[in-house]
């Protein structure tokens, strides 16, 4: 017998929680599909667990702040077994509360993998379920590259595994994962190399971000290396050895963690069953309505590729429940000036158009301003970790089209500024703003 929903949702990630417990709210007959532990990605392997990280590395440095300011505070070293028990008790608890909120709504949670029959019916765990409209939040996977031995590097998800920080870790990758991992194994004590295959780090960033980030690890004593595509791993008695494709060799890492991009959940759904297109890389394309090429087919979050975040799959479930279940007929996710803050040490904060696509999409009509000086923070330390902050402006009045901002504070920064500036705020607009004296947000609105 096949049991009927209004709704089901694939994978109960950030993006389907969000959406069927909205439709819910609004009296659909909703069921999430998820396999593993409720919550998704960012719960169980990356933003929750990563932060908690973080936080953990802002601590050692908080630690050296303590005594620059007079405490006699050592640091005796960092217990990361302690840490991970911690980390993961409390990601039991979040997944405990996330199962609450769905039988709160009385949504279904079918516990198994899901896979299409037809473009009405999911099968899970061999039972059939139809309903009206099905929503595809599977999210995505870490890439490991094809390249011989690549199995004794770990990704992210095995990060997060690990028992004990490894002394000595290299991270392939420039994004998001590859910086923040490496700020964070670098400040708890361990001797950290960033290999890219190209010219830097963050290379879609505004091009300020990623020099001074650069920099900034540089000071911090993490150790970069440009150029290195890797052809193989080899793991001897010292360690994991990596070969790079011109003949340089790495050696020897008590991990190895590939941050070398995601790929989306897509392979096992059955999607050609239901008439779902895919494209090249198996990411699910939809139209501004959340909609793939079949009606009453939607997808969003990761599995889309459109900005991998986590309150952009939010958002975009929450919008899609209101559309087709709220009355709300015009609501959808807008996927410009979406804020992001990467959590290295020290984070990064950035909205809008980089200075590149500016000049590229307005020419002549782009005026920076910028500015970089030693935060507060830092006045009796030896050792500073500068601020720098860009404002992309365009057209006679100046209308702020990006904001980047890399120093300590920047990540919790941003979130006001992004408001300012999806409401189309001009630079006068943010000179007329009084400054917050003494701190480093207000030179975003005192810059000349
Ligand atoms: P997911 O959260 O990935 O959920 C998909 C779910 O679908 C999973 O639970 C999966 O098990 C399930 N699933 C897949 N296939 C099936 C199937 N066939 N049947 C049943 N269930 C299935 N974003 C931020 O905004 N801030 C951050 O700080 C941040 N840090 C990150 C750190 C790391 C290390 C990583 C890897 C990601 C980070 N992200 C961050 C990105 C964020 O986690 C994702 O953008 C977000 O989780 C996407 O949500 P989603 O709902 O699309 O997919
Ligand atoms: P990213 O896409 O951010 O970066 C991966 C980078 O690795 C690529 O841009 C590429 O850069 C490089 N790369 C790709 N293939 C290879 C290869 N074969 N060998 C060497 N280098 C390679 O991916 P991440 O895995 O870091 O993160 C995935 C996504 O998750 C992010 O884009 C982000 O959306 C999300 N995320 C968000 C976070 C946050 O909000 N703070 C934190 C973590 C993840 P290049 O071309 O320069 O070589």
């Amino acid at each position: 017998m096949t049991t009927k929903f209004d709704l089901i949702v694939i994978g109960g990630g950030s993006g389907g929680l969000a959406h069927a417990q909205r439709a819910a709210e609004y009296g659909a007959k909703a069921a999430v599909v998820e396999f593993a532990p409720l919550g998704g990605t960012c719960v169980n392997v990356g933003c929750v667990p990563k932060k908690i990280m973080w936080y953990a590395g802002h601590h050692a440095q908080q630690i050296q702040h303590a005594r620059d300011f007079g405490f006699a505070v050592e640091n005796n070293g960092h217990d990361w077994a302690a840490v991970k028990k911690n980390r993961d008790a409390y990601i039991e608890r979040l997944n405990d509360i996330y199962d609450k909120n769905l039988n709160r709504r009385g949504v279904i949670h079918l516990q198994g993998y899901g896979k299409f029959v037809d473009a009405h019916t999911v099968e899970v765990d061999g039972d059939q379920y139809a309903a009206e409209r099905i929503v595809i939040a599977t999210g995505g996977y870490p890439i490991v590259p094809r390249c011989h031995g690549a199995e004794y590097g770990i990704t992210s998800d095995g990060f997060f595994e690990l028992p004990e920080r490894p002394q000595k870790v290299a991270l392939v990758g420039s994004g998001y994962i590859s910086v923040e991992l490496a700020g964070i194994f670098n400040a708890l004590g361990s001797d950290v190399t960033v290999l890219v295959r190209k010219d830097g780090v963050l290379r879609n960033f505004d091009s300020m971000l990623s020099k001074e980030l650069q920099n900034a690890m540089a000071n911090s004593g993490l150790k970069l290396e440009t150029g290195v595509v890797p052809h193989e791993l080899k793991k001897t008695e010292s360690g994991v050895r990596l070969l790079a494709e011109d003949g340089r060799e790495f050696v020897a890492y008590d991990a190895v963690v590939w941050a070398v991009g995601r790929a989306p959940n897509t392979e096992q759904l059955n999607l050609k069953v239901a008439g779902v297109k895919m494209d090249g890389y198996g990411f699910v394309p939809v139209d501004e309505w959340q909609k793939t090429n079949v009606d009453h087919i939607f997808a969003l979050g990761d599995v889309t590729g459109q900005a991998a975040l986590t309150p952009v799959a939010i958002a975009a479930g929450r919008r899609l429940a209101d559309r087709l279940y709220g009355g709300m007929q015009d609501r959808r996710l807008d996927y410009s000036m979406i804020p992001t803050v990467v959590f290295t040490h020290p984070p990064i904060g950035t909205v809008g158009l980089t200075e590149q696509e500016a000049r590229k999409e307005y020419g002549d009509d782009v005026k920076i301003y910028e500015s970089k000086f030693n935060p507060m923070l830092y006045t009796f330390s030896e050792e500073k970790v500068q601020t720098a902050m860009k404002l992309v402006t365009v057209g006679e009045e100046e209308r702020i089209v990006g904001c980047h901002i890399i120093g300590d504070g920047a990540d919790e920064m941003l979130q006001g500024f992004a408001v300012a500036i999806r409401m189309g705020a001009t630079k006068q607009q943010f000179d007329d703003t009084v400054a917050i004296h003494p701190t480093s947000a207000e030179e975003l609105v005192t810059m000349r």
